[in-house]
């Protein structure tokens, strides 16, 4: 009985301008949406695009957050600033982090216990390069990645968490994992949280897909059984694709 959850990664893309024009065409496009959804914008654009979203079904959430609550950090954004700010939801552990800014299991942990402890709903992402793929280490990957990041966290905080399953080999690629793929691994996270915590935070945990999900796969990929989602970069830039992928 798990909701689908769809969320839209924009990255480093729109000014508030182009938030403005994208909300207004994305709000009638999926409105009558079955799962929830969800536009993660920059920093810059959150006051807004939280104005333009209030009293509509769309949820805006961060890319990233501090691990501290304020101080000598420069260049970070605070908990607390994003809450202020109206954001609900945010992404943490992206690949783009881990690849380009440093980001280890460590920081991510740290990143997500703050989130949970202020009220964000963390969107943990997590997935393996194409060289672990070929090397038969997806699984060992994954274990590393969720046991690090769930450091400390309850069962029941564990259980509002949303998982994004993201194979960096299909993130802005085109390529995507195939169904059976995504199913398999999205399988294995669940067991994988089964055994960090039991079987009914498993049960409730939403794990999302990512990786060039798009209108053309979103409803094969949605239509297995332990995929409860999407994260979604480049396909969430364009109002109509996005709607398609939501609409899935
Ligand atoms: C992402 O950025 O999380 C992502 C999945 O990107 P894309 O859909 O462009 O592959």
């Amino acid at each position: 009985m798990r909701k689908p959850i769809i969320a839209g990664n924009w990255k480093m893309n729109n000014t508030v301008k182009d938030t403005e024009a994208l909300l207004t065409e994305l709000q009638p496009l999926v409105k009558d949406a079955k799962c929830d959804v969800v536009v993660c914008v920059p920093f810059t654009d959150i006051v807004r695009a939280v104005e333009l979203c209030k009293g509509t079904n769309i949820h805006v959430g961060a890319q990233n957050v501090a691990w501290a609550d304020k101080g000598a950090f420069t260049g970070e954004i605070s908990a607390a600033m994003l809450v202020e700010a109206g954001a609900e939801y945010v992404v943490l552990g992206h690949s783009e982090r881990r690849q380009y800014f440093g980001e280890t299991d460590e920081t991510v942990n740290k990143r997500l216990t703050q989130a949970i402890r202020n009220g964000l709903k963390p969107i943990l992402c997590v997935g393996e390069t194409l060289a672990e793929r070929e090397g038969n280490k997806t699984e060992g990957v994954l274990q590393v990645q969720l046991a690090g990041a769930f450091k400390d966290v309850e069962a029941k905080q564990a259980a509002d968490v949303v998982i994004a399953y993201e194979p960096v080999w299909a993130i802005g690629t085109g390529k995507t994992a195939t169904s059976a793929q995504a199913e398999e691994t999205i399988a294995f996270i669940r067991s994988e949280i089964a055994k960090l915590y039991d079987r009914q935070t498993a049960d409730a945990i939403r794990i999302q897909y990512g990786g060039s999900m798009n209108p053309s796969n979103a409803s094969e990929l949605m239509a297995q059984p332990d995929i409860d989602g999407g994260l979604i970069g480049g396909a969430s830039l364009k109002a109509a694709d996005f709607a398609k992928v939501v609409n899935f």
